[in-house]
Formats: structure tokens, C-alpha cells, sequence
């Protein structure tokens, strides 16, 4: 019989069943695949963006969906100073890249991951591979955990870390939200969160790879504005990806849900007024009269995007800017501020960053990361319906989570 059972080796999970053992409890940390921490060793590209160094836990959790608010409690204990102390204690340093994301100076998610592997085996804590949970049950004061080759693991309290159902291949399949709903909770939808989203045109082919570092898009489900975001933002062969697509794919895919039409308006001159712009094109027409509209064009957008801008206007560009009328300058104006794309449907949640949705914060004590329905269940990390934009906000709240999970309550005896 242990203490502590914690469910899932990935980053929540290892920090939980760390901490729990090196207080004193006789845990064990069960994991399906072959190791730990697959999930974490393909962050940030391998380099880990392990959290970020916004400095309030308030504007921190401002990096979240609406329930991030439940991460106050955890933050409050073992924030981003925290983290990376628990790091350098051990001999990792880091830096600060743009958005105050943080990697390990090694640029290595392999070395994060190699000290707290071995944080887990320092604290005495025993680990088991290749044993796939397949149910939790509750018995008095006690959980028998019971594995696909039908052993039986009973401890007193049970952490439940096996992330969500994005990238099923790093072992996160969505078992945690079966067991969970399974003992009384309420799962929130899980839906993919920092995704790309497929849009609906013949042309993607002429305008894959081409990003821009700021750009604004609006979301309109049945012409009614949802949500407006502004970022880096890169054309893909399916539609459209990068920061500021992937924080509202989530909204993008609750919207298309019962929508007749979902479209994204994208504001390639986000920087200047519709006005200034006309103003712009106004000096280049006077400039330079002979030239085609097509090529002045190339003066305000990628070359790319030029032929598809002015054919979506019925526009002839090899039309001279002397011919152009003032009216038509000011549709074209008006087309650069509000191209609008038709929405498809956003990546597959098997490509997503992160899973959106989980189990419903309502029924968590934020302090303990108990179940407020099943008295010694724990929760931690991606499984809670808590999800961060991109910046290391997941990680950390993967961490924070397991901490908090893993120290309480600290005497199980
Ligand atoms: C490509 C990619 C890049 C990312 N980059 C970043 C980044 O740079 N910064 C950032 O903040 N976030 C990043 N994220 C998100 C971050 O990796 C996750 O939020 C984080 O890994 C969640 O940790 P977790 O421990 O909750 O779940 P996971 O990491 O998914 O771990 C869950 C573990 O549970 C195990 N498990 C599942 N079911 C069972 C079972 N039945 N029995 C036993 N074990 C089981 C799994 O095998 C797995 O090891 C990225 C995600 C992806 C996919």
C-alpha cells in the first residue's frame, strides 16, 4: 500500500510525485509509455519554453482562458521565480527571449527533463513504465489503481496527472477525463487549443510561408464580431497558423458550432488608419502615375498576396495609377484593412498545443488540488480545464499544479 499514487510522468506529474516523496510519503508514480516526459521533450521545439517572466501573478493568469483564475492559490506557492530556482538549485540555468519567454540556457528541453527524472528517483519515489492505468476505484478510504495487465496498486491518495488528448503519441489520450468523469466530475468539452485554423480558398498554395510579424485579425461568426487579436501571423498549406491564430483557435472552433458562416477579417496595415493609408496610396499614385496598380501594390504587402488581393476585388492590375479613380483607391484601401477569409474548421485536436476543457475547476480546491467530489483525489496539470496562450504559461501551470498536488495534504498518516 503507498501513500501517494500519481498517474502520468509527464511534467505535472513528476513535479507531484517529487514533491510528495521527499516529504516523507511512500509514493509511487505510474506511467504507460516506455518514459517520461515525451510531451516535454518536444516543447518549444525542444528547447522547452519552460514559463515566462511576467512578473504578476495577475498578469500572468491574464495569459489564460477565463478559469485561469483558479491558478491564483497555486501561483501564489510555487510560481516562476520558484520553478526556475528549483531548476538552478539543480544546475540548470536560463534566458529570457521575446515575450519574456524563458528556455534553459542549454536551449535543451532533454536537460529539463533529465533533472526532474532524477529529482523523482532523489526523493525516493518509485516509478513504474509501461503500465497503463486503466481504472481508479474508490474503496472506504482507499483507491485501487488497476493496470491493462491487471495489477493492483492501493493507495490512500491519488494524483491524477495524465494530461490531456492532444498529441496522443506522447501517451496523453484523454484517460484522465474518462477516470474523472467516470468517479463524479464534470468535464468541460475538451477542444484544441493553440492550433492553426483551415480556411476555405484556392489559393493557399500561392501564399504558404507568407507571415507577418503584426497583423490584425477579427473573428465574425454570422457577420457578428466575436473577437479581434493582433500578432505574428503566417500563411500555411491548409489556411492560416502562428501566435495570434493559435490563442483564438479555440474561440474559432466554439464559434464554427452552430454557425452558418465563421470568417476571419485580416488587417494586413494594422499600424496605419484606413484613412493614412488612402493618403499613402494617394502620394505613390501622384509619385508615380505610370506605374501598374499591381506593382504598387508589392509596396504595401507581400508580393505574393498582390494578385489574389486584386482579383478578389475584380480588379484589373495592370490597370495604370493614373487611371485609378478615388473611389477605387478607396476600395482597395478597404480590402488591405479587411481581406476576409472563410473559416473551414481549425487543426484536429490531435495536432493541438493543448487541450482545452477538462475537468471543470468548480470541483477542484484550489489551494490542495483535491476533488471537492472524491475525497483523496488529486488533480494536475493539462487534464484541469485551465489553458494558456503560447509563452511558457502551460508548462508553469503544469508545474505549479503538481506542486501544490504533490505537498497536500503533507502527513498522510
Ligand atoms: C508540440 C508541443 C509543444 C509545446 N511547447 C510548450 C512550451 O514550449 N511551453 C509550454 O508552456 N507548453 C508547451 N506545450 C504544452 C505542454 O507541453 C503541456 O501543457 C504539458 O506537457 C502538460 O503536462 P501534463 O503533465 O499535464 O501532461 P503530459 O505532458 O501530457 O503528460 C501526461 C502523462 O500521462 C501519461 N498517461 C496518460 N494516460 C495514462 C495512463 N492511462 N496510465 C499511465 N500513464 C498515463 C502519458 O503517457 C504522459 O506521460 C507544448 C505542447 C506540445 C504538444
Amino acid at each position: 500500500m503507498f501513500d501517494v499514487i500519481v498517474i502520468g510522468a509527464g511534467p505535472s506529474g513528476m513535479m507531484a510525485a517529487g514533491r510528495s516523496a521527499e516529504l516523507g510519503n511512500n509514493t509511487l508514480l505510474i506511467e504507460k509509455t516506455d518514459s517520461s516526459g515525451k510531451k516535454l521533450l518536444l516543447s518549444g521545439s525542444a528547447r522547452c519554453n519552460i514559463t515566462n517572466t511576467c512578473e504578476r501573478v495577475e498578469d500572468f493568469i491574464s495569459n489564460f482562458s477565463e478559469s485561469g483564475k483558479f491558478l491564483r492559490n497555486a501561483f501564489s506557492v510555487f510560481f516562476n521565480k520558484e520553478l526556475l530556482r528549483f531548476f538552478r538549485k539543480r544546475g540548470l540555468d536560463f534566458k529570457v527571449e521575446r515575450g519574456g519567454k524563458v528556455f534553459p540556457i542549454t536551449d535543451k528541453a532533454s536537460d529539463v527533463l533529465a533533472i526532474l527524472v532524477k529529482y523523482v528517483k532523489d526523493s525516493g519515489c518509485k516509478i513504474v513504465y509501461r503500465k497503463e492505468v486503466l481504472d481508479v476505484i474508490k474503496r472506504g478510504d482507499v483507491f485501487d489503481v488497476i493496470a491493462k495487465d491487471n495489477t493492483i496498486f492501493s493507495a490512500k491518495k491519488v494524483i491524477l496527472a495524465a494530461g490531456g488528448l492532444s498529441y496522443p503519441r506522447t501517451g496523453s489520450s484523454g484517460f484522465g477525463f474518462h477516470i474523472a468523469k467516470k468517479l463524479g466530475h464534470t468535464v468541460m468539452k475538451p477542444r484544441p487549443g493553440l492550433t492553426g485554423v483551415i480556411l476555405k480558398s484556392n489559393f493557399l498554395k500561392e501564399w504558404q510561408g507568407v507571415s507577418f510579424d503584426d497583423a490584425a485579425v477579427s473573428v465574425y461568426k454570422d457577420n457578428l464580431l466575436i473577437h479581434e487579436g493582433r500578432g505574428e501571423m503566417i500563411f500555411t498549406h491548409f489556411g492560416i497558423s502562428g501566435p495570434i491564430i493559435m490563442h483564438m483557435s479555440a474561440i474559432i472552433y466554439d464559434a464554427l458550432e452552430g454557425a452558418k458562416r465563421v470568417f476571419l477579417s485580416i488587417d494586413f496595415k494594422p499600424e496605419m488608419s484606413a484613412a493614412a493609408l488612402e493618403e499613402a496610396f494617394q502620394k505613390e499614385f501622384k509619385d508615380f502615375p505610370a506605374r501598374k496598380i499591381s506593382n504598387a501594390l508589392k509596396e504595401f504587402v507581400p508580393a505574393r498576396l498582390v494578385r489574389r488581393i486584386l482579383e478578389a476585388m475584380r480588379f484589373d492590375g495592370d490597370k495604370r495609377l493614373s487611371q485609378v479613380s478615388i473611389e477605387e483607391r478607396r476600395i482597395i484601401a478597404g480590402k488591405l484593412k479587411d481581406f476576409r477569409m472563410t473559416v473551414l474548421f481549425v487543426r484536429p485536436i490531435q495536432e493541438a498545443m493543448v487541450t482545452c476543457g477538462g475537468v471543470s475547476v468548480k470541483e477542484i480546491d484550489p489551494k490542495t488540488m483535491e476533488s471537492r467530489i472524491v475525497k483523496g483525489l488529486y488533480f494536475a496539470g493539462e487534464l484541469i480545464d485551465v489553458d494558456g496562450k503560447t509563452g511558457g504559461y502551460n508548462l508553469q501551470a503544469a508545474f505549479s499544479t503538481g506542486w501544490v498536488a504533490g505537498g497536500s495534504p503533507k502527513d498522510l498518516s
